[in-house]
C-alpha cells in the first residue's frame, strides 16, 4: 500500500512533557512505520505559529502550571489556526494539561486564570486533592469499545458543556472531576484524555484508530491498518489495568509523606 506522508505537529515539547507523554509520539511515529506509513514530525514551540491545516495530527501533552502559564501566554497566537485545523478534522490528541488549554479557561489554586482555545467545551478549576493513579476507561470510538489504561496526575476538576460528550466513563479512577464519572472530551476529531502514561504505547487499540482516522481523512477512503504483533503492548495493558482495578475506589496511589518515612 502507498501511503502518504502523516504530519505530526509535536506543541511545546520542551514545555509540556510531564509523565513521559512525547512517548506518544514515539507510538504512533513506529507503528506508522512498521507499516510502511511515512512520518513527519514538527515540533510546535513558543512563538511559532505555523498552518495547523497542513497537519494530519496534533499532540497536545501535560505539564505542571507553572509550564501551562507560559504555554497560555503563547496559545492565543495559535488558537485561529488550531480551530480551523479542528473544525476541518485534523486529529488532535490532548493530555491532561492539552486537555485544559483546549477548553475554556483553567483556574489555578495559584496564579492568574488561564485563558483556553475554546475549542473544547468544557472548564476547570484546581481542587484541594490531587489525583495520581493508575486509571481505566471504557472508551467506544468507530463503533468499537475498549478499555484505555494510563495513569492519572491532575489536581485540576474539569466540568464538559453540553457541546463536549466524554471521551469514555471510568472504570477505576477519578477522571475528570472524581464525581460524574466522565473521563476526557470528545469533538469531532478532537480527543482529550488526563490518561498519562504515556498512554498511547499501552492502548495500541487507540494509537490504531487515531492513524486509521488521520490516514482516511487524507486519503479519502476507508483504511485497514496491517495487524501488529501487540503481545509486549497487552501485557503493558494488563499489568496497568490491574493496578487501576485493585485501587480503585481511591483517588491517589500515593501518599508521598509516608512513602518518605517508611522507605
Ligand atoms: N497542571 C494541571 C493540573 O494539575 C495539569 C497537570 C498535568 O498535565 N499533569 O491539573
Amino acid at each position: 500500500m502507498d501511503y502518504p506522508t502523516l504530519r505530526i505537529a509535536h506543541l511545546y515539547p520542551s514545555l509540556l512533557n510531564v509523565a513521559g507523554d512525547g512517548g506518544n509520539v514515539m507510538a504512533l511515529v513506529q507503528r506508522c512505520a512498521w507499516r510502511g506509513i511515512p512520518t513527519e514530525v514538527v515540533s510546535v514551540e513558543q512563538g511559532d505559529s505555523p498552518d495547523f491545516t497542513t497537519f494530519d495530527l496534533i499532540l497536545f501533552h501535560g505539564g505542571q502550571d507553572v509550564e501551562q502559564q507560559v504555554v497560555a501566554k503563547d496559545l492565543g497566537l495559535k488558537v485561529p489556526s488550531l480551530t480551523e485545523a479542528a473544525d476541518q478534522g485534523v486529529v488532535i490528541f490532548a493530555v491532561c494539561a492539552g486537555l485544559q488549554l483546549l477548553g475554556h479557561r483553567y483556574v489555578p489554586s495559584v496564579g492568574e486564570p488561564m485563558e483556553g482555545a475554546a475549542i473544547l467545551d468544557l472548564e476547570t478549576h484546581a481542587g484541594s486533592q490531587r489525583f495520581m493513579q493508575h486509571a481505566a476507561v471504557e472508551v467506544t470510538l468507530n463503533g468499537e469499545t475498549g478499555t484505555v489504561v494510563g495513569f492519572e496526575n491532575h489536581s485540576g476538576l474539569t466540568t464538559l458543556g453540553p457541546d463536549a460528550r466524554p471521551f469514555g466513563t471510568m472504570v477505576a479512577g477519578a477522571g475528570n472531576n472524581g464525581r460524574d464519572g466522565t473521563e476526557g472530551a470528545v469533538r469531532g476529531n478532537v480527543y482529550a484524555t488526563y490518561l498519562h502514561g504515556p498512554v498511547l504505547p499501552k492502548n495500541p487499540w487507540l494509537a490504531d484508530q487515531l492513524i486509521r482516522i488521520a490516514l482516511e481523512r487524507k486519503m479519502g477512503q476507508p483504511v485497514t491498518l496491517a495487524p501488529l504483533d501487540d503481545a509486549e503492548e497487552a501485557r503493558a495493558h494488563d499489568v496497568a489495568l490491574a493496578k487501576a482495578v485493585r485501587n480503585k475506589g481511591q483517588y491517589t496511589a500515593v501518599t508521598p509523606a509516608e512513602l518518605v518515612r517508611t522507605r
